[in-house]
């Protein structure tokens, strides 16, 4: 993808400070972090995100966020760590080349990821969950 900043990355047009790569992925320190240390990992193909990674790409990407989690805790003595993927601009991504961050994070951070606790009314519980169901890719 010509106009894609995490292409150019992955061909070293752009600069990046690169913790691992392999045949098919590749993890790099977010240029904005959260939290220092907070890491990215791609696909090395271009793919947009969750909806058209192909499975064993993103069983691939999940090989290497399960490595580099663990590196990142370990060297940045972090008390835990968020692993976000980000689908599309409802959901927060700006970069539409799929990409986890692994942002390390301690008890004290002050950063707080939260979302309402809504309640479903009534059976509405199980009308998602059927509804959800039925889509399921055979
Ligand atoms: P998202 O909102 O999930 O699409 O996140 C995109 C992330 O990419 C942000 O956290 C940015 O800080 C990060 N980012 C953008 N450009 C670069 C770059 N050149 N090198 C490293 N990280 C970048
Ligand atoms: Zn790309």
């Amino acid at each position: 993808m010509d106009n894609c900043i995490f292409c150019k990355i992955i061909k070293r047009e752009l600069p990046s400070n690169v913790i691992y790569e392999d045949d098919t992925t590749i993890s790099f320190l977010d240029i904005s972090p959260a939290n220092k240390g907070h890491a990215l990992v791609i696909s090395k193909n271009h793919f947009t995100n969750i909806f058209d990674v192909p499975g064993l790409e993103f069983i691939n990407l999940s090989k290497t966020v399960h490595t580099i989690a663990k590196a990142i805790k370990e060297a940045t003595k972090a008390d835990g760590l968020n692993i976000f993927l980000n689908n599309e601009k409802a959901a927060g991504q700006i970069v539409f080349h799929i990409h986890y961050h692994i942002i390390p994070r301690y008890n004290t951070d002050g950063i707080q990821f939260k979302w309402p606790n809504k309640k479903y009314e009534h059976n509405e519980s199980i009308d998602y969950c059927e509804r959800i169901k039925k889509c399921l890719v055979k």
